[in-house]
């Protein structure tokens, strides 16, 4: 990509192009890409709303083999099946990564932003931030385990949630249906309630065991302890924060905004009603959620493409008619 594009129909923002092979520097891998999991955030970083370098090569969840390492690489090897996230870099030394929050982090890089990404055959990253895959998943099911999986995970710790509350899910997507099932399997007692305007997407919460689902104009059978808002639009901001309970939390778990937020401080926000947004996320974060991941077997729902179709797997990702996750395989 050279220059921000709106994604939109008529238009192909996204150029494919051959590129030299990159080489590894210092403590760093290079990485033969297999699988790519799209994101929205690739949409805000095509679109201009997260400002990285360019020219760029879009992509931030690569699951691939290293083919080759730079000096001074000790923690893996040529042939390692590897994982990268959208945290590319961070500095290591601020205040905010010495405490564990290097998503902060005023040098933060993004993957497929600041750092070229895995829309690619070929990838380079540091081999501080790559990840062991669970062997119990394969390339393409993995993708979406590194940001879509992730930041939900980083979304849920943030929303503090405990057994026995009701949590509302607004938006199904890559993100959302991971996270239910870590949900049901954390919180045992818990209700989930999932709004969605989606037909497609309600019939998979449904399959994975929200115990209500609906479009976000009607009113769930209770009210909601937590939220956790996976949608690109402003205008869903007050309407969950409708219905919220006193002392209840919304996390917003999108980089981005497409539209507007106008919120009022009575019918909103007092009775100690918290919004809190989600930045990034840590290598601790997606360290943590692929054990998880392992673990629990989190079952990610994907539809495949081929690389010479993303321009048109991006439309239609921001329509929101993808179900599960878009990963790519190269
Ligand atoms: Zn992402
Ligand atoms: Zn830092």
């Amino acid at each position: 990509m050279r220059r921000y594009c709106e994604v939109s129909v008529g238009r192909d923002p996204l150029e494919l192009m051959d590129v030299d092979v990159p080489e590894p520097r210092s403590r760093e891998v290079l990485i033969r890409v297999s699988t790519c999991g799209l994101c929205p955030t690739d949409i805000d970083v095509i679109e201009g709303r997260v400002i990285g370098k360019l020219p760029v090569i879009p992509g931030h969840q690569a699951v691939g083999y290293i083919v080759k390492i730079g000096d001074e690489v000790s923690k893996v090897s040529i042939g390692d099946r590897v994982g990268v996230a959208w945290i590319g870099r961070s500095c290591g030394k601020c205040r905010y990564c010495v405490a564990g929050l290097e998503n902060l982090c005023e040098e933060f890089k993004g993957t497929g932003c600041h750092i070229d990404g895995c829309y690619a055959e070929y990838m380079v990253a540091h081999e501080d931030y790559v990840y062991r895959i669970p062997s119990n998943y394969d390339d393409l099911e993995a993708a979406p385990l590194l940001c879509a999986g992730a930041i939900g995970y980083r979304a849920l710790k943030l929303a503090d949630m405990g057994d026995g509350m009701s949590i509302g899910l607004v938006g199904f997507g890559a993100s959302a249906h991971q996270i239910i099932q870590v949900i049901k399997n954390l919180y045992p007692n818990s209700r989930v309630i999932v709004l969605t305007r989606s037909i497609e997407h309600m019939e998979l919460a449904r399959e994975l065991g929200a115990d209500w689902v609906g479009h976000p104009k009607e009113d769930p059978p209770e009210k909601l302890d937590r939220a956790i808002d996976f949608t690109p639009v402003g205008e869903i901001i007050p309407r969950i924060l409708e219905l919220i309970k006193p002392g209840g939390r919304l996390v917003v778990n999108v980089i981005r905004k497409r539209t507007p937020i106008t919120l009022d401080y009575t019918k909103h926000l007092w009775m100690e009603r918290e919004v809190k947004t989600v930045a990034n996320v840590t290598r601790l974060n997606v360290r943590e959620y692929l054990k998880i991941a392992e673990k629990i077997r989190i079952k990610v729902k994907y539809q495949k493409y081929k690389i010479e179709e993303l321009n048109k797997t991006l439309k239609i990702i921001k329509e929101g008619k993808i179900v599960g996750a878009a990963v790519i395989k190269i």
